[in-house]
């Protein structure tokens, strides 16, 4: 094994085929000929059922810096994200999509930050992208949606077009959950960092992988994974019902029963029916809460991630 390099690309690939080639010697390989530092490229083929990965074998036959971790199935971005960073050994290390949507001609600014002493440089797309309408304003509600009522944070348009230090990379390698959206694990992490804007291009060929539906399921993902203030919400609604019920049935019994209908309001025996019914469904909710507030604790310890994640290369005496 060779002396480790100074920047490691992890770049996950599925299905392809049709640009991997173009990608490489077309783009990434003139970038990081141009940066003029010691480099490995790691791709990773997610169970490609095309050829890609013969392509990324032949790249990495004829050229020692490149390694090819081969998966055994398709597991999915996040997992062969994972399985790269794992790999990864240079000082850097650099992630980014294989279908040229993360610009090569970007690294070196990437490596000018971590340069400067940022440990994670995240890469932000800049607005005015060619995608889908449904990706588009998806992502924009979704994004609203998640900071104003999760409790984390998530800056629009982040991407995992992102760069971290070998000291948060090891600090990566510790997470052990099976659900996962790197960037969010990273975005967890902390450490120094520093946001630079893209523009990311179309896709070098192909079509996006990730559908709709797959974008919806890693919304929720990230949700989940990241926010226990659902829970509490409807915990806050139940008790909202049960007390204006309370309130509402006890001055209708005072009206009704103890003082005998003096404003005449004549409540029949379905609306009193229905104050103690909405009662009982405050009572549910909050109970409910409660439960949520049980698994929610289950689940975080379930989670497994480390307690307190210490940035070394900024603490003295250690
Ligand atoms: N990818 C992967 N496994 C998958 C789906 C996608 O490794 O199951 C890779 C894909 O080859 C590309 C990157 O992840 O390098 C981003 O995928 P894609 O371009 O389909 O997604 P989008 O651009 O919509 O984020
Ligand atoms: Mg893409």
């Amino acid at each position: 094994m060779s002396a480790p390099p100074l920047l490691s690309i992890v770049v996950p690939v599925y299905n392809e085929a049709a640009g991997v080639n173009d990608f490489h010697y077309g783009h990434l390989l003139p970038a990081l000929i141009e940066l003029g530092e010691t480099f490995e490229v790691i791709y990773v083929d997610d169970g490609s059922t095309d050829a890609t990965r013969l392509l990324v074998e032949m790249i990495a036959a004829a050229d020692e810096r490149i390694r090819v971790a081969a998966l055994a199935r398709n597991f999915g971005k996040e997992i062969a994200t994972t399985a790269g960073i794992h790999q990864a050994r240079g000082q850097a290390t650099l992630i980014m999509d294989g279908d040229g949507q993360h610009p090569p001609s970007e690294v070196h600014r990437f490596v000018e930050q971590w340069r400067s002493g940022a440990q994670v440089v995240v890469g932000v797309r800049t607005g005015n992208q060619r995608e889908g309408v449904v990706k588009k304003w998806g992502s924009r509600a979704f994004y609203a949606l998640f900071n104003a009522t999760s409790g984390a944070e998530m800056i629009p348009r982040s991407t995992d077009f992102r760069l971290i230090d070998s000291e948060v990379r090891e600090a990566f390698k510790a997470f052990p959950e099976r659900q996962r959206i790197t960037r969010a694990l990273i975005d967890w992490l902390g450490f120094d960092r520093v946001i630079l804007e893209f523009e990311s291009p179309a896709r070098i060929a192909g079509e996006a992988t990730y559908s709709v539906r797959q974008l919806v399921k890693l919304a929720v993902n990230s949700y989940v994974s990241l926010s226990l203030k659902p829970l509490y919400f409807f915990g806050w609604v139940g008790g909202l019902i049960t007390a204006l019920s309370l309130i509402v049935g006890l001055a209708v019994t005072v009206e009704q029963f103890l003082l005998g209908d003096p404003l005449q309001l004549n409540f029949t025996g379905s609306a009193l029916l229905g104050i103690f019914i909405s009662f009982l469904v405050g009572l549910v909710l909050m109970s409910q809460a409660m439960l949520a507030v049980y698994v929610a604790h289950v689940h975080e310890q379930t989670q497994g991630r480390p307690l307190f994640v210490l940035n070394r290369s900024r603490s003295v005496g250690l």
